[in-house]
């Protein structure tokens, strides 16, 4: 039996990245996926497609995460979809890079409401779900910034270090009820966006990785595969780096 067999998850920003890995990873593994995208419509029904290949019921959703309207209207039309909601992984996430000295106020903004606020909208509009289930896992993509602090993202470091405080409090409070909560916090992970990037300074980043390279979505979405399944069913609170031993 596949570890998510006939399991409904939501993947927020799914339609490329790390998203679009876990997405992969978790149909394979028998899960039923509705996913978000804000804009690429194209890729995104690209991935239903393939998802719905594999053998699995696959929905793609245009839905601003950062909206707390359009987050429960979203959760509303799953659930009219699919039958019921068992996983729940608050994946998108922005940047928007500058020194503290060059950031504007719409910038800070932006990245607390799509990164942060994202995970208040859509983890109060699937709770009623899942507290009647009496079960469920929720799982934030945090990062190692939010971790450590980065210089040039305080904006998006702050987002990040703010979805592990609500993790640990929701995983305090929904406990009782046997819903879980966890955050991951990957490393430097490579997706097509890292590929735009200067080989040699990328090439500096994998060298100092214990591991030795950089992270694939797939690592990032065995992860979130354990955290999903019953593999984890005691545990919750935590934030787990997906990080080459980056932090280390
Ligand atoms: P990515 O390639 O930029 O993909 C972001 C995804 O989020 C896309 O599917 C995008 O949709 C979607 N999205 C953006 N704004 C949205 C919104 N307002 N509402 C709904 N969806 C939205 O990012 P990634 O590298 O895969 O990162 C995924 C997550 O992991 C993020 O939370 C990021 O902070 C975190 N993370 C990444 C790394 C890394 O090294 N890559 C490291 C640590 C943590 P469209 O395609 O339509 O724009």
């Amino acid at each position: 039996m596949k570890l998510l067999q006939d399991k409904n998850v939501i993947i927020t920003g799914a339609s490329r990245g790390i998203g679009r890995g876990i997405a992969e990873i978790f149909a394979d593994n028998g899960a039923n996926v509705a996913f978000t995208y804000s804009s690429s419509e194209g890729p995104a029904l690209e991935l239903q497609n393939e998802l719905e290949a594999k053998g699995v019921k696959a929905k793609a959703y245009k839905s601003n995460a950062g909206s707390f309207e359009e987050s429960e209207k979203l959760v509303a039309d799953v659930l009219g979809d699919f039958e019921g909601i068992d996983v729940l992984i608050n994946n998108a996430g922005i940047t928007k890079d500058n020194l503290l000295m060059r950031m504007g106020e719409e910038d800070f903004d932006t990245v607390i409401e799509i990164n942060l606020k994202s995970v208040f909208n859509m983890t109060k509009a699937v709770q009623r779900t899942m507290l009647k289930a009496r079960k469920g896992s929720i799982i934030n993509m945090s990062s190692v910034v939010g971790v450590k602090g980065n210089a040039g993202q305080a904006n998006y470091a702050a987002s990040k270090a703010g979805m592990i405080g609500f993790t640990k409090s929701i995983a305090l409070e929904l406990g009782s009820r046997n819903i879980r909560c966890n955050a991951i916090a990957p490393g430097f992970i490579e997706t097509e966006m890292t590929d735009k990037l200067d080989e040699k300074v990328v090439q500096g980043w994998r060298d100092a990785i214990p591991l030795k390279r950089g992270g694939t979505p797939e690592d990032v979405a065995n992860a979130c595969l354990y955290l999903a399944s019953d593999l984890s069913a005691y545990v919750t609170g935590q934030v787990l780096n997906v990080d080459g031993g980056m932090l280390t």
